[in-house]
């Protein structure tokens, strides 16, 4: 074989793969590509302590979907008019169907998540819906546990023996310009680049774009901004690295948000939640709380029905508005008892931000991130609205409450007038758990070019271009890490080599 083009003269590093990104999909594909027998090398951005990705801080939960026909057309049902291709749907049927078993095979004890008061289902209304089965590690009290999953996949990596060099952010694919082949990777160690040699191949399984708000702009049209609750080092590399090589895009705008009830201040690259603005099947608070946007007006029910940043407008499932900036205003109730709870803090925050919020919220006044006023007009003097629309709005919305609805937006959750002096204002901002597009790929896990051609020996897996395209049931991320992982890893493993 004729492989001359741009390999450097010296390698670091080999392995026969090299997964790049050590999350949910990056250690499934690493295991499985090891089973089958290939020596595997993973790369991982963040340093030692804080690897693991969006998958670490997860809900943990994970689909398995059956019987294999129902997923199908469930699936379908959620793509809509965003059609995935049918192999490719098929792939995913089957091999989420066997989530459970490579679970189990790890030594991991599993059950299924029950949902209370709720079909299983983010959709019970599209076709198919019965297929979805949610499960999660075993733990004594049923519910998900910190990490757990995470920490079955890291024990599964480390008992083969598979190396992981951490704090090596990779920045380049090695690539033969004419036949458009992946022959390694270049990244940063130690302040030094490196370069590693794939003798079969390299997967890129290093998230979405969550933290790379141009990114955001460019792809998702009608967000000025949005933050993440995960990790903050997915930084769109891996579609960068791809669109380097070739590849073609998909599923860029499909995203699992945005919401708005989140703090997001300079000091810690993951938001803080805020629980009175919790969606509406979660918390319900005592106190009058609205959300307004730049004109000072409320533009959607507040406690609106979550399915991951989709509210149903017009009959059709669509992105939560977010017409920045976004104010929560409440009242003294509110303020009391609604602005932080230390059992609902998840995601990256009791890992990295490790921010704890002041018992009666003074720090928080005291540092502008909360502000009060005597008055609605002067709260809106600090907050920069217009103080006649902020009044009107708030005397609209404390009328209707009163009288127990709210004939604009429908709310029916913490309908209760906002009560005071004082008045309190925080912006809020929207929040995503993570991004779904990236490089396009095939059945197979090959990471596609514009042509439909794949780029011989590159895979995907992960968040890292999903499959999902517009609507998105719960455990499906990281179902989909699960399945594709092994589709990657075990594709990649079969490769022969090219030295
Ligand atoms: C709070 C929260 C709760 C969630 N709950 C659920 C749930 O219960 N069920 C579900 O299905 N989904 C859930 N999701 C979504 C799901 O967690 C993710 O979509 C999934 O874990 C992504 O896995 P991944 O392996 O693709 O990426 P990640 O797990 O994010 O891993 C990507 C890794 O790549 C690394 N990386 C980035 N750039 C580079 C680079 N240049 N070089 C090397 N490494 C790099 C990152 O540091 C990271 O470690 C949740 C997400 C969040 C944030």
């Amino acid at each position: 074989m004729e492989v001359k083009c741009n390999l450097p003269d010296k390698w670091d590093f080999e392995a026969d793969v090299v997964v790049v990104g050590y999350g949910g999909a990056g250690s499934v594909a690493a295991i499985t590509a090891h089973d089958a027998g290939a020596k595997v090398l993973i790369l991982e951005k963040a340093p030692l302590g804080q690897e693991g990705g969006n998958t670490r801080v997860a809900g943990q939960g994970w689909l398995n979907p059956f019987p294999i026909e129902q997923a199908i057309t469930y699936f379908n049902a959620m793509c809509g008019e965003y059609t995935v291709p049918q192999d490719m749907v098929q792939a995913w049927a089957e091999e989420m169907n066997k989530n459970n078993a490579f679970i189990e095979s790890l030594g991991a004890v599993i059950m299924e998540t029950v949902y209370k008061n709720r079909h299983p289902a983010e959709f019970p209304e599209l076709p198919g819906a019965d297929c979805i089965h949610d499960y999660h590690i075993r733990t004594d009290d049923g519910s998900n546990g910190y990490s757990r999953l995470w920490e079955t996949l890291k024990g599964a990596v480390n008992k083969r023996g598979i190396k992981v060099l951490c704090a090596t952010p990779v920045k380049e694919l090695i690539q033969n310009p004419a036949t458009k082949e992946i022959f390694g990777v270049k990244a940063e160690h130690s302040g030094r680049k490196i370069n590693i040699k794939a003798n079969r191949a390299v997967v890129l399984t290093c998230g979405g774009f969550e933290n790379n708000q141009e990114m955001v702009r460019d792809f998702c049209t009608n967000l000025p901004y949005c933050y993440p609750l995960g990790t903050p080092y997915n930084t769109g590399d891996g579609i960068k690295m791809a669109m380097a090589a070739g590849a073609d895009l998909w599923h860029m705008s499909c995203i699992a948000g945005p919401v708005y009830c989140s703090l997001k201040v300079p000091e810690f690259p993951a938001i803080l939640e805020i629980p009175a603005l919790e969606p509406q099947a979660r918390a319900v608070f005592p106190g009058g709380v609205i959300v307004v946007g730049a004109d000072a007006r409320r533009f959607a029910d507040e406690k609106y029905r979550v399915t991951h940043g989709k509210s149903l407008i017009n009959g059709r499932w669509a992105q939560t508005p977010t017409p920045c900036p976004l104010h929560m205003i409440f009242d003294q109730t509110i303020f009391n008892v609604g602005l932080y709870d230390s059992h609902r803090y998840h995601g990256w925050n009791p890992l990295l931000n490790v921010y704890t919020w002041s018992k009666d919220n003074s720090a928080e006044l005291a540092k502008g991130w909360i502000k009060k006023a005597n008055s609605i007009a002067e709260l809106a003097q600090i907050i920069k609205l217009d103080p006649k629309v902020l009044q009107e709005t708030v005397y609209r919305w404390n009328m209707n409450s009163a009288a127990g609805h709210d004939p604009d937006f429908g709310r029916t959750r913490m309908v209760a007038p906002i009560e005071g002096p004082p008045f309190y204002a925080m912006e809020v901002t929207p929040h995503f758990v993570n991004t779904q597009g990236g490089p396009r790929r095939n059945a197979k896990s090959q990471i596609l070019q514009v042509n439909g051609e794949p780029l011989p020996r590159l895979y995907g897996a992960g968040e890292l271009g999903s499959i999902h395209s517009y609507l998105y049931n719960s455990g499906g991320n990281i179902g989909e890490c699960l399945a594709f992982g092994r589709i990657s890893g075990r594709n990649a493993a079969a490769e022969k080599g090219w030295s």
